[in-house]
């Protein structure tokens, strides 16, 4: 009797104990989803798999050391930062908008140009060439075998207007998933534009752009896309980003200028148009173009609302604090404004002289 009574008070006891556990436990899980947006995680675990992938298969034969080299070439090498200063000039002589070379956003670019230089181009890296394998061993039927009727330079060809191609699709897909827009927000969070703002991108939001690589995996034994050309591929996005008042004319049919980018950049008006990298075709295509005119060349850039930590805000501009909260930005609790997805429809017509375009 007396042990059955024992046995039953500790029972309940434990029930007790039980049930505080558990309401501790839902508890500290709520507080860490106030805390935290949890699904950027998923980003990071994409990765982690991705290079631990990678890295147990020997980068799939592929040397490590080489890559990086041909990679940093691309993103920081002789040829780009010529360009890059090159284009530093030209931003002085023809600026959309006249602005000191030590605007706050200038040099908090160059903070950006920095990581991408260091942190960017291994772990760059360790992505491309962890995709690379898993598709090629996903898929293997994907790659083309090798055939000499198509000439060389045409594979090239398709490679990068495909490779662009891929590159809309992922740009897209930055602004309509908010888990993808909360990496992407802080490219579009730059209200002093310049030329180092193609660098302004978190380290991770390469996950969702390594699809462009899916048409050099298909055409690989057909011909591989020599670094030079990816050096101009980069110098025209680079460009685009640049505080030029530069319209192409009628070429802005096929490619993109910086008065055409920046009209993606505006604070005010749907972002989720003028997606495309070097070409203009898709957007054309998608009812996304929207033409630059007099109007918009010189228009504000940024996010409405500034949802992100940006180096404009308050008396001083804090660098370094304002760099690791936007780091750190798409993993903070959404709240007011913070899961901005830049969908809103707007309806109107395509064309140079309209301003707005299509909603999809
Ligand atoms: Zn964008
Ligand atoms: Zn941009």
């Amino acid at each position: 009797m007396t042990s059955s009574f024992v046995s039953l008070s500790r029972s309940r006891k434990d029930v007790r104990v039980r049930g505080s556990v558990l309401a501790r436990t839902s508890q500290t899980a709520n507080r860490t989803r106030k805390s935290l947006y949890l699904p950027a995680f998923s980003i990071v675990a994409v990765a982690v798999t991705l290079i631990g992938i990678g890295w147990s298969s020997k980068w799939g034969g592929s040397s490590f050391s080489q890559s990086m080299t041909s990679l940093r070439v691309v993103v920081v090498g002789p040829a780009t930062l010529i360009v890059l200063g090159a284009f530093l000039v030209i931003e002085r002589l023809r600026p959309a908008q006249r602005r000191s070379l030590f605007a706050r956003g200038y040099r908090q670019d160059v903070l950006f140009t920095l990581l991408n230089a260091t942190l960017v181009v291994p772990l760059g890296t360790a992505l491309a060439l962890s995709f690379s394998e898993v598709a090629r061993r996903v898929a293997p039927w994907v790659v083309i075998p090798r055939t000499s009727v198509v000439p060389k330079w045409v594979v090239i060809a398709l490679i990068m207007i495909a490779m662009d191609a891929c590159n809309w699709f992922a740009h897209l897909a930055n602004h309509r998933v908010r888990v993808l827009w909360r990496f992407h927000e802080l490219h579009h969070s730059q209200e002093d534009m310049s030329v180092l703002t193609v660098f302004r991108t978190h380290p991770l939001i390469h996950v969702s752009y390594l699809l462009a690589l899916v048409p050099g995996i298909v055409l690989l034994a057909n011909g591989a896309v020599p670094t030079a050309m990816l050096v101009l591929y980069a110098a025209v996005v680079a460009f685009e980003h640049s505080n030029t008042n530069f319209g192409f004319g009628a070429l802005e049919r096929i490619f993109v200028s910086p008065n055409y980018h920046r009209i993606h950049h505006r604070i005010e008006g749907r972002q989720d148009v003028n997606l495309g990298f070097a070409l203009t075709i898709w957007d054309q295509l998608f009812h996304r173009a929207v033409f630059p005119t007099e109007h918009t060349v010189r228009m504000a850039t940024g996010l409405p609302g500034r949802p992100l930590a940006v180096e404009q805000a308050g008396e001083k501009p804090h660098h370094l604090r304002v760099f690791v909260a936007q780091l750190v930005g798409p993993f903070r609790p959404l709240g007011e404004g913070s899961g901005h997805v830049a969908t809103s429809p707007v309806a109107g017509a395509t064309g140079r002289e309209d301003e707005e375009t299509v909603a999809w």
